[in-house]
This record gives structure tokens, sequence and C-alpha cells, in this order.
């Protein structure tokens, strides 16, 4: 059995780069950066008034105390202005280019304006309320790394430095293989011993945050002949093979000997975490595989810790595991050693309650859950009052 770290990073480096497509710039949520985006142009391009006032020359106020000088003209935004004629002063809107010839605004709640004469107050600094032409991002600088995921705020800044596309790295194509005789599609009519299948749903939904391109595929039986048909349908045309349930040791569990019967080679099929445990790793061609338990927490979790970073590393992701942040227990938090845990709890504050049903079937939990608390697998666990990691859930 593989420790947790060396399974995700076994994964990571396993992890083959999609290739690359141009999408217009307001697409890009989510996206990842398959260039470094240059600043081709200086941020501002031009000085302009950061204020709605008077731009001036210093050297026209002869002393330091109030003072009077003629309004000659106006700048505006969007349109290029006179120079500043020397001894007057220009308006000035928000926005607007700064004159040529004058070096501070003077804020308009800072003037008396009678007729085209304005009384200042006192004489300005120097540069006072002027954005100057690069002082935000120099022409030439990396606004934006490679391997950026794209937030709303980066679509600004790209679109600042005069962007309308954006090369990212291509989707990868997820499709989603449930196994299990007794699943039935969720409200369908319910026959005895069937459940609705739960997992699909939450890993397409957990595949598109991650950047990925989710397919559900049909679900499969437990018959060895037909999970191979489906594993050979499902592995064209993909990137990542998910398949789900049927990957432990019971008579019915067949995945991985189907995954073996169709020509793929598994890496490791068990990892020391709680819950989980049985997870598979494989590859097929240029398509590689996750086997995820059936069980929907340990499914849902198993694909939260190791697959949302597979699917990032596979768009250049520089930053493909999910953060992790120190909480204080609000209660103890046992285990026995052996297996890294990750224990679903909810946040009070800065406080983590850890849920009491820590059952791998309990989905009710996860779905209330703020986050995950992780125990080290060396760890018998932690006091109240402790300092834990969590791992949190909408930070996924
Ligand atoms: P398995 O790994 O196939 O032995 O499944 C473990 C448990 O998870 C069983 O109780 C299954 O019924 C359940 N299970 C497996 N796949 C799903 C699924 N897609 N949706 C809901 N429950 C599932
Ligand atoms: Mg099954």
């Amino acid at each position: 059995m593989l420790p947790f770290d060396d399974a995700l990073r076994l994964i990571l480096e396993s992890a083959p780069l999609m290739g690359s497509e141009r999408i217009a710039v307001g697409l890009g949520a989510g996206r990842v950066l398959a260039e470094e985006l240059v600043a081709h142009t200086p941020l501002p391009t031009f000085d302009y008034s950061a204020m709605d006032g008077y731009a001036v020359h210093t050297s026209s106020f002869t002393s330091d105390g109030p003072q009077s000088l003629p309004v000659v003209g106006e700048s505006r935004a969007g349109l290029s202005p006179p120079p500043l004629t020397p001894g007057t002063v220009c308006r000035i809107f928000t926005g607007a280019p700064i004159p040529d010839g004058a070096d501070a605004v003077v804020m308009q709640e800072d003037v008396a304006r009678a007729g085209d004469s304005a009384r200042f107050a006192a004489r300005p600094a120097p540069g006072a309320h002027i954005r100057r032409r690069g002082e935000d991002l120099q022409q030439g600088a990396c606004a934006l790394p490679r391997g950026t995921r794209l937030n709303p705020f980066q679509l600004g800044l790209a679109a600042a430095v005069d962007r309308s596309e954006l090369l990212v790295a291509r989707r990868p194509r997820v499709t989603i293989l449930c196994t299990g005789e007794e699943l039935r599609v969720p409200g369908s009519p319910a026959m005895p011993g069937t459940i609705p299948e739960s997992n699909g749903p939450a890993l397409a939904a957990l595949v598109r945050a991650a950047g990925g391109l989710p397919e559900l595929a049909p679900r499969t039986g437990d018959s060895l002949e037909e999970t191979e048909r489906a594993l050979r349908a499902a592995l064209r045309g993909s990137d990542l093979l998910l398949t789900v349930g049927g990957v432990s040791v019971g008579e019915h569990d067949l995945v991985r000997a189907a995954l073996a019967n169709v020509g793929s080679a598994l890496e490791f099929w068990k990892v020391q975490i709680k819950p989980g445990k049985p997870l598979a790793f494989g590859r097929f061609g240029d398509t590689l595989i996750l086997g995820l338990p059936g069980n929907p927490v340990s499914a849902q979790l198993t694909f939260a810790l190791f697959g949302m970073p597979l699917v990032r590393a596979m768009q250049g992701d520089r930053r493909p595991v999910p953060a992790r942040s120190r909480v204080r227990l609000k209660s103890e938090l046992r285990q026995k050693p052996g297996r890294t845990g990750f224990y679903r709890a909810v946040l009070d504050g800065d406080l983590a309650l850890p849920a009491t049903n820590q059952a791998s079937g309990s989905a009710a939990s996860l779905a209330y859950a703020d986050g995950l608390l992780i125990v080290p697998a060396d760890s018998s666990g932690y006091d109240a009052g402790a300092s834990v990691e969590m791992i949190r859930l909408a930070e996924l």
C-alpha cells in the first residue's frame, strides 16, 4: 500500500500535458494559461488623472498659501488634450490624459471656482493624483505566468493589457464509468435492491471544477464481459477514464481484472488513506485511468484528493493540489494509526467540529461538511484545542 504523498506524487508525475487552444478572454475563467501573458503595452498606457479637478504645473504657484489661477481648456476621458498654457490650469476629469506641461492634479473639492478663475487653498505636491504610465505594469513585464488558473480578476488584467484572446490548455476529456448491477438512474423506478447512481453527478461536477470536460458513460453491470466492453468504449477518446466501484476484493469486483484483460497497465491499486484505500491508477495508451472505490464518500473524496490535482496537472496548472489551512479542533479527533485520515468537519468560525458520523457510507455528512481534517498516518489523533490541517471543500 502506497502512502498518500507517494501516490499523489506518482499520479502528478504521470500527468501528460494537454495541448493548447485560443479562446476569447471573456471565456477564460477557470482555464489554465498555456503561455506567459506579457504586457505588450504599459499599464496604464498614458499618465491620467485619478480625480475630477484641475491639472496644474506646481511652478505656477508662487507661494504655499491660497492662490487664484485662470482656467484654460479641459481634458476629458477618451480625448487627447491640448498642452497646458503656462501660468494657467486646465479643468480635468477622472481617467482623462494629463496635458503636456502639467505635473499635478488638484481635486475639485479643494478648489473654489469663480467664472474663469480657480482659487486653490495651497500649492499641490508634484505628481499629486496622477496615475503614471506603466506604474501598474511596465511594458514587457510578465502580467501572468504560464500555468495560472485564471480567476475573474486575472481576466480583467488580461483585458487591461489589451488582450482579446488567451492561449489556454485544452480541457481534458474525462469519462466516468460507474459499475454495479444495483445502480439505476436517480428518479427511475426502484426495483428491490437497487439504489440511485449518485457518484456520477458529483464526480462530473468535480471534474468540471478542475477544468475537465466530464462525460458520463452508461453504467455497466457486474459481469467481466460487460465490464470489458464498457471499458473499451469508455477508453476511446478519453484523456482520463474514471471507473467507479468494483475495485476492491469481492467476487463481483471485476474492474481490475477487466482492466488487465483490455490491456491496460496498473501502477498501483491501494493507498494508505481513510476513507478510500482501494484506488487504482494506470494507463492504456495515452489515456490515464483512475479506478475509484464505489462507496460515494470514498469515491468523491479520493477523486477530490487525487483526481482533481491530476486533471489540473494535465492542464499545466502550477498549483494542482488543494490548499491547506490550519484550524483548531472543537472536540477531540482519534484514529487508529496506519492510514492518513481525511475527516469531515463543519466550521464554527475557525473552530472545526469533526462530524459524528465518519462512516464512508455517510453521504449526508459529506454534503454538510465544510472541510476535511487531515490526520497523518503515524498519528493517533488530536485533543480538543489542537491545531490541525484542513482542506476546505469550497476551495477544492
Ligand atoms: P463497490 O466498490 O462496487 O463494492 O461498491 C461499494 C458500495 O458503493 C456499494 O454499497 C455500492 O452499492 C455503492 N456504490 C457503488 N457505485 C455507486 C454509485 N455510482 N452510486 C452510488 N453508490 C454506489
Ligand atoms: Mg460494485
